[in-house]
C-alpha cells in the first residue's frame, strides 16, 4: 500500500484509527480525518464517549433507540433467536418470527394495510415501495404512471431513488438524483411561509398548488404523493392542521397512491404504534417504517401495503408478472424476533407513558422561545425542533451563521447532553423512558447550550 502524505490532521486521525472509516455524510476534504464524538457504551436514555463523560442521548442514536439503550428484554431476544434460527433466506423459504410480526403490525396498521415486506432500514422501505408502486401501474396497464411527489424539507432516505425525493436545503448540492421522475411540492412549514399568508391561506396554496400539478402533468402521469406526516430530519416540521388530510383527499380523487412515510413517526414517537390514523386522521394506501420498530437493537424496516392494491395486483391478467424484488436480509428471523419483544415492550406501558409524558416535554422545550436565539421550538410527542434565527422580529429572521447547531451541540455536550445538529436547528427525540426531571435537565442543557452559543456568535461579530 503506498502511504498518501498526511496533513497533521489526517495523521491525528489515523492515530484515532479513524482514517479507513468513510462516516456518514462526509465533506470531501476531511474525508477520514474528522474526528467524531467516540460513543463507547450507552445505559436507559444515556451514552458514555471515550472520556467516561454521561450523555442523555437527546436524538435517541437517530429517531430509534425508543426503549432505550441496554435493555435486557431485547438483548436476550437477540441472543435466544441467534441461537434457536439464525437465519433462513427469503426468497424461497419463510420463518416463523417474520410471520408473526407481518400478522402483529396487519392488526394494528390502519384500514386496510394487511400486507408488509420486510427491508433491511427506511431507505430500503421507501425503495421498496416506490419500486411495488411502480409493479403496480405496470401490471394494470398504465405504465406511463411513474411520476413521484414529494416536498421541499422531506428526507427519505440514502439509496439512489430514495435520495431523489429528498428536499432539505442541501440535499443536492453535490449529489446528483432522479429529478426525471421526482416532482417537489412546497414544504408545508408554516414557520417558513410567507408573511402575507395566515397559516389556514398557507394550507390552501399548498393544497392547491398539488391540484395544479396534478392538472399540468395529468393524473395519468402522476403514480404517488410520499409524505412524512412531520418531516423529521428537516427539522421537526408540522403542516398545516388539515393539509395532509386534504392531501390524501386529492389523492384518492386522482388515484394517486398516497405513502406515508413513518420512519420516525412510528413505533412509539408520538405514543402510537402507527401514527397516520391515530394522531393525523389519515389512512395511507402504504406505510413505510423502520428505526423504532426494533429501537435501533436490529436494522430492520418494513412497507405496508393496503389489500386494496393486492386485490387489484390479484386480478390482474397477468399470472406470471414478478415483482422481483428482494433483500438477502428481508424478514430476518433475529430482526423480526427483536421486533415482536420490541413492541411487546412498546405495549407494555411505554406507549402510554410516551402520551402521558409528550406534553410536559415539548411544554418545557417550548419555554426556550424566550431566549432571543430561538425562533421556534415546535413538535408533538416525544420529538422537537428548535430553530435559531438572526432576529425573530425582523422581516426575513432566518439569516444566521449556519454552524449554530453544532455549537450548540458542543455547549451542550459540555453540559451533559448530546444534542443532533441540523444547520442553524437541533432536533431532539429522546428514548421514550425519558422521565419529569431528566425533561428537566435536558431542557436546561439546552438553555445553556444556546446561551453559550449566542455569547460566541457575538464574540466572533457574526451574530
Ligand atoms: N425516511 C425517513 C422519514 C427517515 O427519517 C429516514 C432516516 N432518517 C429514512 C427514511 C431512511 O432510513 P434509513 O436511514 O434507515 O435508511
Amino acid at each position: 500500500m503506498v502511504e498518501p502524505a498526511l496533513s497533521q490532521l489526517e495523521t491525528d486521525a489515523l492515530r484515532n484509527d479513524r482514517f479507513h472509516l468513510i462516516q456518514a455524510a462526509p465533506v470531501a476534504g476531511s474525508i477520514g480525518a474528522e474526528a467524531r464524538e467516540l460513543i463507547t457504551s450507552s445505559e436507559d436514555i444515556f451514552v458514555f464517549d471515550q472520556s467516561g463523560r454521561k450523555l442523555i442521548d437527546g436524538p435517541a442514536g437517530m429517531w430509534c433507540v425508543n426503549v432505550g439503550h441496554r435493555n435486557q428484554a431485547l438483548a436476550d431476544t437477540l441472543h435466544d433467536q441467534a441461537m434457536s434460527l439464525t437465519y433462513s433466506t427469503p426468497w424461497y423459504t419463510s420463518n416463523a418470527p417474520a410471520e408473526k410480526l407481518a400478522q402483529i403490525l396487519a392488526e394494528r396498521a390502519p384500514g386496510d394495510l394487511n400486507h408488509v415486506f420486510l427491508t433491511t432500514g427506511g431507505s430500503s422501505a421507501v425503495e421498496t415501495a416506490i419500486r411495488l408502486v411502480q409493479f403496480y401501474n405496470n401490471v394494470r396497464g398504465q405504465p406511463q404512471k411513474k411520476l413521484l411527489v414529494s416536498r421541499q424539507g422531506s428526507y427519505h432516505g440514502s439509496t439512489y431513488l430514495t435520495a431523489s425525493l429528498n428536499g432539505r436545503p442541501r440535499d443536492h448540492d453535490w449529489m446528483d438524483g432522479a429529478s426525471e421522475l421526482v416532482r417537489k411540492l412546497t414544504c408545508p412549514n408554516p414557520f417558513h411561509r410567507p408573511a402575507n399568508l395566515s397559516v389556514e391561506a398557507f394550507e390552501d396554496f399548498l393544497v392547491d398548488e398539488f391540484r395544479k400539478l396534478i392538472a399540468h402533468e395529468g393524473a395519468g402521469r402522476i403514480a404517488a404523493f410520499v409524505a412524512e406526516p412531520i418531516q423529521a430530519s428537516g427539522g421537526v416540521l408540522m403542516s398545516p392542521p388539515n393539509y395532509l388530510k386534504r392531501m390524501r383527499a386529492l389523492c384518492a380523487e386522482n388515484d394517486i397512491l398516497f405513502i406515508a412515510d413513518e420512519v420516525v413517526t412510528a413505533f412509539g414517537r408520538l405514543g402510537h404504534i402507527f401514527a397516520s390514523e391515530d394522531v393525523f386522521g389519515i389512512q395511507p394506501d402504504m406505510i413505510t417504517f423502520a428505526k423504532g420498530v426494533t429501537s435501533g437493537y436490529f436494522p430492520l424496516g418494513g412497507v405496508m401495503v393496503s389489500e386494496r392494491l393486492f386485490a387489484e395486483l390479484r386480478r390482474s391478467n397477468h399470472p406470471n408478472a414478478n415483482f422481483v424484488h428482494g433483500l438477502t436480509y428481508s424478514s430476518h428471523p433475529i430482526g423480526c424476533a427483536v421486533a415482536i419483544r420490541n413492541i411487546e415492550l412498546l405495549e407494555d406501558g411505554l406507549l402510554e407513558h410516551a402520551r402521558e409524558i409528550g406534553p410536559y416535554f415539548q411544554e418545557q422545550l417550548r419555554t426556550l422561545e424566550e431566549l432571543p436565539l430561538v425562533g421556534e421550538v415546535r413538535g408533538a410527542g416525544l420529538m422537537a425542533g428548535i430553530e435559531c434565527v438572526a432576529d425573530a422580529k425582523a422581516e426575513n429572521p432566518f439569516d444566521l451563521d449556519l454552524t449554530v447547531g453544532k455549537r450548540i451541540d458542543f455547549h451542550c455536550q459540555e453540559n451533559g447532553l448530546l444534542v443532533r445538529p441540523l444547520i442553524n436547528m437541533c432536533v431532539m427525540s429522546p428514548p421514550l423512558t425519558i422521565n419529569r426531571s431528566q425533561i428537566d435537565m435536558m431542557t436546561d442543557a439546552l438553555r445553556k447550550g444556546i446561551e453559550a452559543t449566542a455569547q460566541d456568535l457575538i464574540r466572533e461579530k457574526l451574530w
